[in-house]
């Protein structure tokens, strides 16, 4: 990805009065749709035309009658909008949001990778760089990365990256020994433990539990489950997308989540009857909290930073994309 670099402009943390209807008058004069993450600050989810995860967002930024897109989100989210909706302007508030688990590999050393299992399937994940994309010939969300794996012949070799927890989540459900895992991690969703999540879940039996895979406690709630110390039925593996679902379904009184700090505002939205509690208060992403309310703004007004995916690569990209829409439910990835 090529971007105009942000500048460093001392930018307002919080949203003054009058704040939201300014942006909804500059994203009419600019002719934009604002798009944000569940991770993003609750003042810019409030204020954006939709809130989701990131497959979600490309798809309506690729069908949106706007001619500019703004992507409150981190840059691989906005490389992906742009891959889907070439022909719009894409711009990204803070070009400086990058994301941990998406940096754990570039195309080279997944060329490399490649080269040392010749005629191997690979599988990425949607929190990866266009150029891995390119690279890619399947993406998957954390919604359909089983689907995806099973729907390749049992005799190929996998390589599955770029997270670790999902590539172990994925080769428990499907038994499969030739799946290669990259040792990738997002630093937040690393940061939340098994043990934290037994002493919550523990102190609140009665809770459901929401754990997105990419957690190290991913594994830890499912062999809570299986040694039953917590019910199988109350644990639940979800994308972030599948939260939200869930939220609005479940009969409990309270949710332990086990997920970047941001999905509690959603959630909290979708069910206001259920008490939605964070299993780690301190797993925040800072890069998505680059997109303060001063950035959006600054987007806005001066129409940076615009992201390019050059066309090559975002042919190539665009493949491993759409074969990935068309296996099972993709839900929603990250
Ligand atoms: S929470 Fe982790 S995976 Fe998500 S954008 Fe931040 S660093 Fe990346």
């Amino acid at each position: 990805m090529t971007v105009t670099a942000a500048t460093d402009l001392v930018e307002p943390l919080t949203a003054g009065p009058g704040w939201a209807e300014e942006i909804r008058r500059l994203a009419r004069e600019r002719d934009a749709v604002v798009l944000a993450h569940n991770y993003q600050r609750p003042e810019i989810q409030d204020v954006a035309d939709h809130t989701g995860d990131s497959l979600a967002l490309s798809r309506i930024a690729a069908a949106s009658d706007a001619s500019t897109i703004v992507f409150c989100g981190v840059h691989f989210m906005a490389e992906t909008a742009k891959i889907l909706a070439p022909d719009k302007t894409v711009l990204i508030p803070d070009a400086r949001a990058g994301c941990s688990l998406a940096d754990s590999i570039t195309a080279d050393e997944l060329r490399v990778w490649k080269a040392e299992h010749p005629g191997a399937v690979v599988v990425s994940y949607v929190n990866t760089t266009a150029a891995v994309k390119a690279e890619t010939d399947v993406c998957c969300t954390s919604s359909n990365a089983v689907e995806v794996v099973r729907s390749i012949p049992a005799d190929r070799e996998i390589l599955f990256l770029p997270d670790q927890f999902l590539g172990a989540h994925v080769r428990r459900e499907t038994g499969r020994e030739n799946l290669h895992v990259w040792a990738g991690e997002c630093h937040v969703h690393a940061g939340i433990n098994g043990a934290e999540l037994t002493a919550r879940a523990q102190a609140d039996p009665e809770a459901d539990l929401f754990v997105h895979p990419e957690c190290g406690c991913a594994t830890s709630a499912l062999y809570l489950a299986g040694a039953g110390a917590v019910p199988a039925d109350q644990v639940h593996i979800l994308s972030t997308g599948g939260m939200l679902d869930a939220a609005k379904n479940t009969t409990r009184r309270s949710v332990l989540v086990a997920t970047e700090v941001g999905m509690l505002h959603q959630l909290r939205r979708a069910n206001p009857d259920v008490d939605f509690r964070p299993v780690n208060d301190r797993a925040s992403c800072g890069y998505m909290k680059m997109i303060t309310p001063g950035a959006l703004t600054r987007a806005l007004v001066e129409g940076r930073d615009e992201v390019h995916v050059d066309a090559d690569t975002a042919a190539r990209a665009r493949g491993a994309v759409q074969r990935m829409i068309e296996i099972g439910r993709p839900g929603g990835g990250e």
